[in-house]
């Protein structure tokens, strides 16, 4: 029986290695996930940026036409004002051509106003082409330490594969089987602990005196009272 608990404590220590080298492999691919996340969010936003640039722009250009007729339009009326004999008439035009004037110096504000959130949104445009740079550089970095670290994990985690299989027919069906249904039913910790000076190392509780005493023939699996885990004797 003290075969079959070595053999067990090796297959636990198998699994824990296995799982550990897995929940790497799992954090380093988050990190790249997320890296890649911003990535993909800054392109996005940079892709916002550009259609308000576009659209600032096309404002632009039909308050510029806007303004040129206008323009003609005065022109027109400033050369009628010539030839305009009755006075009423000669006001409502000078008004008339007021009006233009005010109308284009007001349109002139709000070109102002596009050149103005054209150069902010350019502003941030490369601010966030810098940052896009140095995202992509770490997920160019993070990239090679997945690959390198997946062909690593993949190596130990095919090695502890063998071994796992090596002690799987070594060990007992019944022990396999008590082992796996312990370990189901663990939420942390190990299915099989040392106890040592009575003290069980799962739970570390106090196990019966008589039962430390059974534990310490080694002649068959006993389980802690308190956490059901497989327990066996160690010595100090
Ligand atoms: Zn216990």
């Amino acid at each position: 029986m003290k075969d079959q608990i070595a053999i067990l404590v090796s297959l636990q220590q198998i699994e824990i290695e296995s799982s550990s080298v897995n929940a790497h492999l799992c954090s380093i691919s988050k990190q790249l996930d997320l890296l890649e996340n911003s990535r993909n969010e800054l392109d996005q936003r940079i892709t916002d940026e550009a259609a308000k640039i576009e659209e600032s722009r096309k404002l632009y250009r039909s308050h510029e036409s806007d303004i040129k007729q206008n323009q003609v339009m005065i022109k027109r009326s400033q050369e009628r004002l010539n030839s305009i004999k009755n006075n009423r008439e000669y006001q409502a035009l000078l008004k008339e051509i007021e009006e233009l004037k005010r109308t284009n110096a007001a349109t002139e504000d709000l070109m102002i106003d596009c050149l103005n959130q054209i150069d902010d949104a350019e502003k941030r445009t490369a601010a966030m082409q810098e940052a896009l740079q140095l995202v992509q550089n770490d997920i160019l970095r993070e990239q090679q330490v997945v690959g390198a670290e997946t062909e690593i994990a993949g190596k130990r985690l095919k090695e502890l594969d063998r071994e796992r299989l090596k002690m799987s027919c070594k060990i007992d069906a019944d022990v396999l089987k008590l082992f796996q249904k312990v370990q189901s039913q663990q939420v942390r910790g190990n299915a099989v602990v040392p106890v040592q000076d009575a003290v069980c190392h799962g739970c570390y509780v106090n196990i019966p005196p008589q039962m430390y005493n059974e534990l310490q023939r080694c002649d068959k699996l006993r389980m802690c009272p308190n956490c059901q885990r497989i327990i066996y004797w160690k010595q100090n």
